[in-house]
């Protein structure tokens, strides 16, 4: 089987040997921040979007990147040449670096730069096709006094429990609501709903990340001319939507078809969450970094 090539600070290393310290403080304390980015056909979409967030996230937590976004764009890229991965799910990762036991970043000196990328393991077509079930879970988003999840950052174990609590409840994903009660997003997706022809997705303010796909969602929107507007909503208002997706960089859109064991709409994917799919995938191939040198049907 091929093995992959990770990019470490520069250079590429066998996946097999690619490696960080266990005093990094990305392993220590979760310090760090990191980026999804998926290829199509060697478009990387929204590339830039994505090193700009990465870069926000860094600023965000003081953590000096130590290449420009530039830099970090040919990285990206040339990962996926010496791979030949024309399709690719790929993970940016800056941790703090090596550092002592102690939480005081001042101990590390150089932030570790790592980029992997790999072939799309894509989601079965069953989710797409039928829709899938989801259910609100007990976990609450942090607060964004305390951790803000516009940071991506590498402490991820609040969406690891609200993903272990899916699992729990036999569905794939669930809704998060905040403090206050209101729905917030998945473990790893924005949400959207569907009432009456116009759609409505939380507020950033409340606790999501403010998802590239979901920007992109909400601009597609707008040029369709499908009214989209960002507001808090409850429980009851997912319950009773006409249709419901949840949207990602891994899952591009997903609809939904059942929240709580309450029947969505028809229970099937909607007519205008099926309108927004296609618009969606006609923009991953155009819109993003093109990869030089890279046949489309490589991986
Ligand atoms: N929310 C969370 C918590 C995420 O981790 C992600 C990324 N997987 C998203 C939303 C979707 O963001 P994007 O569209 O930028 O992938």
């Amino acid at each position: 089987m091929k093995e992959y090539l990770v990019y470490i600070n520069g250079n590429f290393v066998p996946r097999s040997q690619a490696t960080v310290s266990v005093f990094d403080h990305g392993f220590l304390y979760g310090d760090g921040i990191f980026e999804g980015i998926r290829s199509y056909e060697g478009n990387v979409f929204c590339l830039r979007e994505h090193i700009k967030r990465l870069y926000e996230s860094a600023k965000s937590i003081l953590l000096d990147i130590p290449m420009t976004p530039k830099e970090m764009e040919e990285a990206i890229v040339e990962t996926l040449q010496r791979n030949s991965l024309a399709n690719a799910y790929i993970r940016v990762i800056v941790s703090r670096g090596n550092g002592d036991l102690g939480l005081d970043p001042r101990s590390c000196i150089h932030p570790n730069v790592i980029i992997i990328a790999e072939a799309l393991a894509i989601f079965p077509k069953e989710f797409y096709e039928k829709g899938l079930r989801i259910a609100t879970v007990p976990t609450r988003r942090n607060i964004p006094d305390a951790l803000n999840p516009k940071i991506k950052s590498l402490n991820y174990l609040n969406n690891i429990l609200i993903k272990l609590e899916a699992t729990q409840a036999g569905v794939f994903e669930a809704l998060t609501l905040t403090q206050d009660g209101y729905v917030c997003e998945g473990s790893g997706d924005n949400v959207f709903i569907v009432k009456n022809g116009k759609i409505i997705t939380p507020p950033t303010y409340l606790g999501a990340l403010e998802g590239i796909t979901r920007n992109i969602v909400i601009e597609l929107c707008e040029n369709l001319g499908i009214p989209c507007k960002e507001e808090p909503f409850t429980r009851h208002d997912v319950y009773v939507a006409d249709e419901i997706f949840l949207t990602g960089t891994a899952a591009e859109m997903i609809p939904v078809i059942e929240v709580d064991s309450r029947i969505i709409g028809e229970g099937k994917p909607g007519p205008v969450t099926k309108q927004i799919i296609t618009e969606f995938r006609k923009q991953t191939k155009v819109r993003g970094t093109k990869v030089p040198g890279l046949s489309p049907l490589t991986a």
